[in-house]
């Protein structure tokens, strides 16, 4: 099968076995046998292949980086309404927030699925974050900030869906270059990947030849967009992640083995 051909979908077939009656061994041998068969398979065929298979079980979250934006693309293609779930850290730029409101109005022009925003905010008070995390949290303690704002919010969600769809790629670098299509991770959540193979540039010729609406910090030198206090712009040729948490040795959030991953 090759992994550009959209319309060869026979083969992405749905594993009959349900997802609630797998035992935990079960679950890694489904996740090792897809991420082995979904190898070489286009994001299209993949997401195709996980919306078959979990139907509304399946959830996806997105921060709205360009290979979220592609995601939610490719879900419009094949759902009537796309759910997806966004973290508002209270930090965001205003360019993000901005294009929380572009997408959800260009879904509905266009008559592709139409994006619903499930908007998670951390519950957790300023002041209380000051006092766990120090002050500004982000630069005393950005792994404690993160867990608050970002990983705790989503925590809470992840028991309403049997997998979780995010637009992690090798090619980000890090951690990210073994980034498997499907994988169990240690906290026992099913997470797939449909860009996991894909390269920055082929998500941008998808952007661009689909009319998909995307940050246009993008184009000021911000390949990665996160929270204002933990975010700069590059210089050309330099990592995609590059940008984030510079004065710091963090490169995640600290979603990766027990949150699904947004596109951050
Ligand atoms: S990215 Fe920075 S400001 Fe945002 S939650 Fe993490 S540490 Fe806090």
């Amino acid at each position: 099968m090759s992994r550009h051909d959209p319309d060869d979908l026979m083969s992405v077939r749905e594993d009959a076995t349900s997802w609630s009656s797998m035992d935990d061994a079960d679950r890694r041998r489904f996740a090792r046998r897809h991420a082995r068969r979904l190898r070489d398979s286009s994001p299209d065929q993949i997401v195709a292949w996980a919306v078959k298979q979990f139907g509304d079980r399946l959830g996806f979250m997105t921060s709205l980086g360009f290979g979220g934006l592609v995601l939610i693309d490719l879900l419009r293609r094949r759902l009537p309404v796309v759910q997806a779930c966004f973290v508002d850290t209270g930090a965001h730029y205003d360019e993000t927030l901005e294009l929380l409101e572009r997408v959800r109005t260009w879904s509905e022009s266009d008559g592709g699925g139409r994006v619903c925003f499930t908007v998670l905010r951390p519950t957790v008070l300023s002041e209380s974050l000051i006092e766990l995390a120090g002050s500004p949290p982000w630069q005393r303690n950005p792994d404690v900030c993160c867990r608050l704002r970002k990983v705790e919010p989503m925590r809470a969600v992840l028991p309403t869906r049997e997998a979780w769809m995010s637009a992690l790629r090798r090619d980000q670098g890090g951690s990210r270059m073994t980034t498997e299509v499907v994988r169990l991770d240690a906290g026992g959540i099913l997470r797939i990947h449909p860009l996991a193979y894909w390269r920055s540039a082929q998500c941008w010729d998808y952007i661009r030849s689909r009319g998909v609406p995307y940050n246009p910090l993008h184009d000021c030198g911000y390949p990665s967009v996160g929270c204002v206090h933990c975010t700069v712009p590059v210089i050309a040729g330099e990592g995609e992640r590059k940008g984030r948490w510079v004065a710091t040795d963090k490169t995640e959030c600290g979603l990766h083995t027990t949150a699904p991953e947004p596109d951050t």
